[in-house]
């Protein structure tokens, strides 16, 4: 509580601010709505002439472009009172002006009715991801380094119910690259230093996460992540910190035994040397518990066998599974993922993204 300042009110020069303002306001709305008046007319009028042009003037056949440049393409098609379109299935979002049709719908000669739009396919595009659909993915190589572009080739995913309110999800991908050694948490005495992971973990976590990312943004969810980038490093406390800006918070790890999907329970502790306990809030037990339950189902058809609470840890207590967790205050899991369906698997990890997606959406929608 610092001192505030009041703003002067009352004094004459305010309300002839006031007034002034509100004079300006009107003028603006009332030139606005003269402009969009005027701009109505004109588009009608133009929209007219085309129609007008199209239908009993230069007739309505499709010009023949195959063969020609796309800018060649572009001006003929327009010139006859179309328009054109690269095909959308395929990736025009280079320079296309000098790349040669090959295919083009309406075909040439025929009498379009009222279709106004040729769509031509040129000559060395890709198709797109969303062309290409789930084969694509399974062609993907693990991210290079530093790859923190979400993967564009996930195919949509179950879309949101209408008018259903954003709600937001963490995902934490794990491991940065290399231990940090212990890093010591003076507030509580854990060692919230982050492993360096199982071989081949960090690379199958960041694409998980990268695939879940697009599936849930494209299922209508907010998306963070607890790192910028596959290498970065984050002790867990601040993962845990940024997942508690979130409505829950998702932990992506694989292990060779495990496979489970693991929440943390109440009343479990740490004690790290002589340092004080550290107690798991009880509601954020029972609403991990909750997470887990929503999430494992759809899990167990990508990988996850187990759904177990955080009992003696994943070692005792002391690792970095039981860590991460502690410090959220939002409903918290765990993924120990089987590496045999995710490591350098993107089929598998997008598999696991799907489960995640289809997870989430039941835990919001119980
Ligand atoms: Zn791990």
């Amino acid at each position: 509580m610092g001192k505030e300042q009041k703003p002067p009110t009352g004094s004459s020069r305010h309300q002839r601010k006031m007034t002034l303002d509100e004079e300006h306001r009107h003028y603006v709305r009332r030139n606005a709505m003269i402009v969009a008046g005027a701009v109505l007319a004109v588009g009608i009028l133009a929209g007219g002439l085309v129609f007008f042009y199209v239908f009993f003037v230069g007739g309505h056949r499709v010009p023949k472009v195959v063969g020609l440049t796309y800018d060649q393409a572009r001006k003929k098609v327009e010139a006859a009172g179309f328009y054109i379109e690269i095909d959308p299935m395929q990736d025009s979002s280079g320079k296309c002006g000098d790349l040669e049709v090959t295919e083009q719908d309406p075909k040439a000669g025929t009498d379009a009715g009222e279709e106004l739009m040729v769509t031509v396919r040129l000559k060395g595009l890709h198709e797109t991801p969303e062309a290409a659909g789930v084969e694509s993915t399974t062609s993907l190589n693990p991210a290079p380094e530093n790859t923190d572009q979400p993967v564009e080739s996930a195919p949509a995913a179950s879309l949101p119910a209408a008018g259903r309110t954003t709600h937001s999800v963490c995902i934490d991908p794990g491991h940065g690259s290399g231990s940090m050694g212990t890093v010591l948490d003076e507030a509580t005495g854990l060692d919230i230093g982050d492993g360096d992971g199982a071989a081949g973990e960090r690379v199958a976590m960041w694409q998980i996460a990268q695939y879940a990312k697009t599936r849930l943004e494209q299922a209508g969810y907010s998306v963070t992540l607890t790192k910028g980038s596959q290498d970065e490093k984050v002790t867990l406390k601040r993962r845990a910190e940024i997942g508690n800006t979130c409505e829950i918070t998702i932990r992506l790890h694989y292990d060779t035994s495990l496979h489970a999907v693991i929440y943390p329970a109440e009343g479990q502790y740490k004690q790290h040397g002589s340092s004080p306990r550290v107690y798991v809030d009880p509601q954020v037990a029972r609403g991990s518990e909750v997470l887990a339950e929503a999430l494992f189902g759809p899990l167990q058809g990508a990988g996850i066998t187990k759904k177990r609470n955080d009992t003696g840890g994943t070692s005792n207590n002391s690792g970095s599974a039981y860590v991460g967790s502690v410090f959220s205050k939002v409903p918290v899991v765990l993924i120990e993922n089987d590496p045999g369906l995710v490591r350098d698997n993107p089929g598998g990890q997008d598999r696991v993204a799907q489960a995640l997606v289809d997870g989430v959406n039941a835990y919001f929608n119980r």
